[in-house]
């Protein structure tokens, strides 16, 4: 059911089948977007690495990073799972089983496109709140209050990493929803802010090229690739 990458174990089998455990679920998950940026955030801090190694987490190899280093350590991961189609998966099980969600994250314009945009295509959908991701995660009782209240069953934060998985980190046990996920640019990508790479391009794995094409400024964090095959390259064996 999952590979041993550094000290994670990153899920490895397919996007469905991660689907079906999901919907089952009887305690509370944290799905981790598991690509080098995220999981080395997690090596430089402690309550970060603690979580993703909790049996609470679900790293997703969501990044070709991640997936080409499970493939060099000789232990491939059935596919590369991106994020935003899991929160979709996600977003139609709560429709057809009325588990309402909570959106937490992105600039507020952003936000209300995004719900407008879900509420079309999912009319049964209960998004029972909302808030932009914008305030002191450390300072946030309002917020937090509005959530307990709400009761949501699914958390998405779009926070951007790993602010949003130092945020679910922080409270997860302490609200009373059963899905918590990182969603990085997401709610862009619904709003219609922004695109997803072309199929093909993702179909080859080179959806990183198009984001980089796009915003330049990510150049800089993809070094994290190289460096993260090489550090789980040297641990192999630890
Ligand atoms: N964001 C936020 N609060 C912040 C910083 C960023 O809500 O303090 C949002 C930002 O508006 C965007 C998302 O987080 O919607 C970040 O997306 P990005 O594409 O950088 O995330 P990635 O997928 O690369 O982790």
């Amino acid at each position: 059911m999952s590979v041993k990458i550094l000290d994670y174990y990153i899920y490895s089998e397919t996007k469905m089948e991660l689907i079906e455990y999901l919907r089952d679920i009887k305690h509370k998950v944290h799905i981790v977007s598991g690509n080098p940026e995220v999981l080395y955030s997690g090596l430089s801090n402690l309550e970060l690495k603690e979580n993703f190694k909790s049996e609470e987490a679900v790293i997703i190899p969501d990044g070709i990073g991640t997936v080409l280093s499970a493939k060099i350590l000789g232990t491939p991961v059935q596919e590369k799972i991106a994020g935003i189609e899991v929160m979709e998966e996600i977003i139609k099980f709560c429709e057809d089983e009325s588990k309402p969600i909570y959106l937490l994250g992105a600039k507020q314009e952003i936000l209300d496109k995004c719900i407008s945009n879900l509420k079309m295509k999912h009319p049964r959908l209960e998004i029972v709140g909302s808030h932009n991701g914008y305030f002191n995660i450390d300072e946030c009782e309002t917020i937090i209050k509005d959530i307990e209240v709400k009761m949501p069953y699914c958390i998405f934060v779009a926070m951007g990493a790993p602010r949003q998985e130092i945020f679910i980190t922080k409270y997860m046990h302490w609200l009373p929803c059963t899905i918590f996920m990182g969603v990085g640019g997401s709610f862009d990508v619904i709003s219609g802010n922004s695109k997803r790479a072309p199929k093909w391009m993702i179909k080859i794995g080179i959806e990183w090229l198009y984001r980089v094409l796009k915003e330049p400024w990510r150049l800089k964090r993809l070094s994290s690739i190289p460096k993260f095959i090489y550090i789980a390259v040297l641990n192999r064996n630890n």
